[in-house]
């Protein structure tokens, strides 16, 4: 396995594997890689010839005020994590080798209707940088598939819609979340919580267990459904937990084909160490 830092370096190799006929999978990740991306990972392995991870913490997905300071960054780690799934190269560039024009670049920007909801409304312009991150390094590995988690959403719908409005031949292809035993989701950012606000953090999953389970004994209205999740969340602050559609990716009050159930959930533990966590659940 390779760890390439450049991109005129990753072209070099990528032009080679296409030559040789191999069909190329791409994960993109920010690193401090967990069971969540290994899953992703263990995927495109088993299902292209040649494949890239990207360990890159992108700055334009961040707001002003977000954690990209204290992300936890752990390259040697993840490297050996890759080598080990059986990866053939690691991306790893930093932020001038990605963004060489400091002034003004172009940028590209999902629908307002898709980015004004859920994530995208406390965290302004944050898609358009996933957007733009992607549809670069997408262009970057030449990619023939790609692998994201369920766990981000909005992520996905986001991508999947560039995908066909730019004609990029990526397939996109959905995870399913990984969740710890006792059922809080994988993420990066878990490693901020302390014990005790991990233990609160449980409370998540319950209460989207819950809304599963109203649903599946014939309960499909909305507001009951959040309802009986707000009460369960009690005490922690919910920055929003909504129903959607899948298909439409449009908030329902009435669910009547395929649902999903997401929330975002800050968890306080003090002055500076408000965690921010989302997760979801298909209805
Ligand atoms: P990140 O490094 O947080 O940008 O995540 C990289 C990819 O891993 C994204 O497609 C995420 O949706 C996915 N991912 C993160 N956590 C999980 C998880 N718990 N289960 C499945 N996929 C995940």
């Amino acid at each position: 396995m390779k760890t390439v830092y450049g991109i005129s370096e990753l072209r070099v190799i990528v032009d080679e594997q296409k030559k040789q006929g191999r069909t190329i999978g791409f994960v993109p990740t920010m690193g401090a890689l967990h069971s969540g991306h290994i899953s992703l990972i263990e995927k495109c392995v088993s299902g292209n010839d040649f494949n890239i991870v990207s360990i890159f913490v992108n700055p334009t997905q961040f707001g002003p005020n977000e954690d990209f300071n204290k992300y936890p960054r752990t390259l040697d780690a993840d490297i050996k994590i890759c080598e080990k799934a059986g990866v053939d190269v690691v991306f790893a560039p930093n932020a001038s080798e990605m963004y060489a024009d400091t002034k003004e670049a172009t940028l590209v920007c999902p629908p307002y209707s898709l980015v004004d909801k859920l994530c995208g409304k406390s965290r302004v312009g944050h898609f358009d940088g996933v957007a733009t991150v992607v549809a670069k390094l997408f262009n970057i590995t030449g990619c023939k598939r790609a692998y994201f988690g369920e766990k981000d959403a909005q992520q996905l719908f986001v991508i999947k819609k560039m995908v066909q409005d730019l004609n990029f031949d990526v397939e996109i292809v959905s995870c399913p979340i990984v969740r710890e035993p006792d059922g809080l989701a994988m993420s990066s950012r878990n490693t901020y919580l302390t014990p005790e606000g991990r233990t609160r953090a449980l409370k998540i999953y319950k209460a989207l267990l819950c809304v599963k389970k109203l649903y599946e004994q014939g309960e499909n209205e909305v507001k009951a459904l959040r309802d009986a999740a707000l009460s369960v969340l009690d005490g922690l602050d919910v920055e929003y937990f909504d129903v959607y559609d899948l298909n439409s990716f449009e908030e329902t009050d009435r669910i009547v084909s395929t649902a999903v159930a997401l929330c975002a959930i800050k968890i306080h533990q003090g002055k500076g160490y408000d965690v921010r966590l989302i997760d979801n659940i298909r209805l």
